[in-house]
């Protein structure tokens, strides 16, 4: 089995119940999801003295969020931390992105975990992503459903992301003028 030992620690171990040394490790899993066949990394304790892998609490559900991401990239869909950079980056909470684009509201919360999110939802997050002026109109629209302080602080950083992406798109515009006037 590939398996790579990432830490090494003494404590309980839950599976011989004894104190000792226990591995944290990684190891190449392949299972089928929707269909396809997915390569992922899962993350496990592992006891010498039983010879055996096992899951503490959380790793269940961090092993099916790697298994997601791993479907989400063979897809070309974006990633669980990639959605969440998104939203981090215009400061917005889950809740409120949830409000802005007219979503149920634990949809961000799930799609920043274990579900995968539709292509429609896909392409409309990364719009988001690229689009602070869309980002701008659609903060205008729900302005009465969210806390004008968090209004406020989304329109700030949405501003000042629309201006420096707008100078990066004027620069690439004079680059690329400048490679076709010679
Ligand atoms: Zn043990």
């Amino acid at each position: 089995m590939d398996m790579k030992i990432v830490k090494t620690e003494t404590k309980l171990c839950t599976c011989c119940m004894e104190e000792h040394e226990v591995k944290t490790v990684l190891v190449k899993e392949k299972t089928t999801y929707k269909k396809k066949i997915i390569e992922y990394n899962a993350t496990y304790m592992f006891c010498d003295k039983a010879n055996e892998l096992y899951m503490e609490e959380g790793q269940i559900q961090e092993n099916d969020i790697s298994l997601k991401d791993a479907y989400r990239i063979s897809e070309k869909l974006l990633t669980s931390k990639q959605i969440c950079d998104i939203r981090k980056k215009y400061g917005i909470s889950q809740k409120d992105l949830c409000i802005l684009l007219g979503w149920g509201g634990k949809t961000i919360t799930r799609y920043e975990s274990h579900q995968v999110q539709d292509r429609a939802h896909d392409m409309i997050l990364k719009k988001i992503d690229q689009d602070p002026e869309w980002f701008l109109e659609l903060l205008e629209e729900s302005k009465e459903k969210i806390q004008p302080s968090s209004y406020d602080n989304y329109k700030k950083k949405a501003v000042s992301f629309a201006l420096s992406s707008s100078k990066e798109r004027i620069l690439k515009i004079k680059a690329f003028v400048a490679s076709v006037s010679v």
